[in-house]
């Protein structure tokens, strides 16, 4: 088996039920597609959405989940309950949580846990600051960073790794593939050395990709598809990154 490519969406604290309107070409796009597609909106659309698509190729997930299966946590969503409203994967560790929340690699790892047992594929994000990379630190950063946030139990079913450096995230700025190419390749080998089926866990690049640049960074060893913050809003440029990887 080889890793499953994936365009994936992330809308961050953006869209009202207004921005539903974008799915339909989304959804179509995912029909013809070969390639697995999936936006994560901010929970509150995740019902809408499902309604809106059906259960077609259009794959909705959410953008966090609590580590607990449920209980005492106001203002958190379990991932039993993402899962209940038809999400198939969950965003977890963005690089946002863990600036805005504290969240650790620790935290970040009990939450791909509960996840998985929930039934949902764990998109785990890593990525450097831009100071780490200016030191000579990302490949430790990385490899630190994946070593504490995967799991026991993951697998190339539940559980996709992002590369996304914090520095390129919405700044238009992106690593030269020759960075990018050097930090799959670290993920894949680690991957592999871990899990018995490392080898096929899907490995997305994130920050800054936009139909313009998608071409290239796909054709980068090791990079199996993208997670798309701001050019995943409008079925105008997410469209093209689909068939980009495609
Ligand atoms: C992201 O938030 O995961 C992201 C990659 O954002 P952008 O594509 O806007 O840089």
């Amino acid at each position: 088996m080889a890793p499953r490519k994936l365009a994936a969406g992330n809308w961050k604290m953006n869209g009202t039920l207004a921005a539903l309107d974008q799915l339909d070409g989304m959804a179509a796009a995912a029909e013809d597609a070969s390639c697995d597609v999936l936006i994560c909106p901010p929970a509150l659309l995740i019902h809408p959405m499902i309604a809106r698509v059906g259960a077609g190729d259009l794959l909705i997930g959410g953008q966090d989940c609590h580590a607990a299966a449920q209980g005492a946590h106001t203002g958190d969503i379990a991932a039993a309950q993402l899962r209940d409203a038809g999400a198939t994967h969950v965003i977890l560790g963005h690089s946002e949580r863990r600036a805005d929340h504290g969240e650790t690699d620790a935290l970040v790892r009990a939450k791909a846990q509960a996840a998985h047992q929930a039934g949902l594929v764990a998109v785990i994000c890593l990525g450097e600051t831009e100071a780490q990379r200016d030191a000579g630190a990302t490949l430790d950063v990385i490899a630190t960073q994946l070593a504490g946030s995967v799991p026991d139990g993951a697998t190339a079913a539940n559980t996709v790794i992002a590369y996304e450096p914090v520095w390129a995230i919405g700044t238009g700025r992106t690593p030269t593939t020759d960075q990018i190419a050097e930090v799959h390749a670290l993920l894949r080998d680690r991957l592999t050395a871990r899990l018995e089926d490392g080898a096929d866990v899907a490995l997305l690049y994130g920050g800054s990709v936009k139909p313009t640049n998608a071409a290239e960074i796909f054709a980068i060893a090791h990079v199996n598809g993208a997670l798309v913050g701001g050019a995943s809003l409008k079925a105008a440029d997410f469209v093209p990154i689909i068939t980009a990887l495609d």
